[in-house]
């Protein structure tokens, strides 16, 4: 089979297998508590900040900034949900872990809220959060939290997420970035961003699902996510995943070494949009003029519904998403695609195709052909029969 659905989740590195595996093998390995005071308590104790260390360095962030969650949805929650703020502006284009946890503090807590629309090209502009942040301070909040992705998982776009910052930060706002997809698919700065929280996710970057982390830094003071024995500096107690953590770790480490073959995979990704362009021109690829992710192509034809084209490929032996397929299994209407603007019967249309570490242009042919091969069958006797 043909695997190209890398947004949704990667596949585990061996990098990460191996640590894991290691770990698990190891006498004392997997089952150790870091808590603990004997000699291999301290020996997991030191796995654990070892892997810190290794997930910090990928983002840019200090390893003491790092909190260990269980993955981004949780540390997303923990921000959205729990931040010390009185209002929310969060883009329209955001992971439903970051609209729902904003949506319903909003309804309990009466709390100012703002979904910041995306332009054509699917980016959030710093005027628009400017607007933003102007029209919740006209209804009261005096010190909002704005939170704006790096890279879109849908359509790839990579958001001007250091200009929002220093535009909120001049405006007495707080700043969240969910950074899951753009995590070991383009180089991440945490201090150049200027931002006070930032999510990772494990599985987005070949670790293990399960796990993610919530670095903390600049003036974001959060109460502790989980009470009890006080682990992750308090913020979230509970034995820590030593497993899960230190495949995360792997898997970052190997990502930060293969960013630039991550940029090569444009080439990729530009061979099949060709391909899908040259056998449907009226197919519309998304945020094509925009700053994209490397690996990520999100395109749609009139008429075709992207649960149709998801079964043909899948038949074909290809798993390829689409819309809103990693947070929900069920293909429906695409609301990132529907805060671009996009029509309505393009909305739940779209195809996307993730590419990752381990794509191979043989992979991308065999995906186009399979693409090609549905269009005719499903578009009609009037499509062309070549592509
Ligand atoms: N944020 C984005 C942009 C995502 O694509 C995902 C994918 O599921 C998440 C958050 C959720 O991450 P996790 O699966 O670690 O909870």
């Amino acid at each position: 089979r043909v695997y190209l659905d890398y947004n949704a989740t990667a596949p585990l590195r061996p990098e990460a297998a191996r640590a894991m595996t290691a770990l698990f093998e190891a006498a004392a390995g997997a089952g150790t508590n870091p808590s603990s005071v004997h000699a291999d308590g301290r020996a997991a104790r030191k796995r654990l900040e070892d892997a810190r260390a290794g997930v910090a360095a990928l983002v840019g962030a200090k390893p003491a900034d790092l909190v260990f969650v269980s993955g981004a949805t949780e540390a997303n929650n923990w921000v959205l949900a729990r931040a010390p703020v009185d209002g929310l502006a969060v883009s329209a284009i955001e992971h439903d872990s970051v609209l729902a946890p904003a949506r319903a503090r909003a309804a309990a807590e009466g709390l100012p809220l703002v979904e910041i629309a995306a332009d054509g090209d699917g980016v959030v502009t710093p005027a628009a959060v400017a607007a933003a942040l102007d029209d919740l301070a006209a209804r009261g909040a005096r010190r909002p939290l704005v939170s704006v992705m790096v890279a879109n998982n849908e359509v790839g776009t990579i958001q001007p997420v250091a200009e929002i910052a220093a535009e909120a930060r001049a405006r007495g706002a707080l700043v969240h970035t969910d950074a899951v997809q753009a995590a070991g698919k383009t180089p991440l700065d945490m201090a150049a961003l200027g931002v006070d929280a930032l999510s990772v996710s494990a599985h987005k970057i070949g670790g293990p699902p399960g796990v993610g982390a919530l670095v903390l830094c600049g003036g974001l003071a959060l109460d502790p996510l989980i009470a009890g024995g006080g682990q992750e500096r308090r913020y979230r107690s509970g034995t820590e995943n030593l497993p899960g953590i230190v495949g995360f770790a792997a898997a970052a480490e190997a990502a930060a070494a293969g960013l630039d073959a991550m940029a090569g995979l444009g080439a990729l990704r530009d061979r099949l949009e060709a391909a899908v362009v040259a056998t449907a021109p009226e197919a519309v690829v998304f945020a094509r003029k925009a700053e994209r992710l490397a690996n990520t192509s999100a395109f749609a034809v009139p008429g075709l519904k992207a649960e149709t084209q998801m079964m043909h490929m899948d038949l074909a032996g290809v798993s390829v998403g689409s819309g809103s397929a990693c947070s929900s299994g069920k293909v429906s209407p695409s609301h990132v695609l529907a805060a671009m603007g996009a029509d309505a019967d393009l909305c739940d249309g779209a195809l996307r195709i993730s590419l990752g570490w381990a794509t191979t242009e043989a992979e991308v042919d065999r995906a186009a052909a399979a693409w090609g091969a549905l269009y005719r069958r499903l578009a009609g006797s009037s499509a062309p029969a070549a592509g």
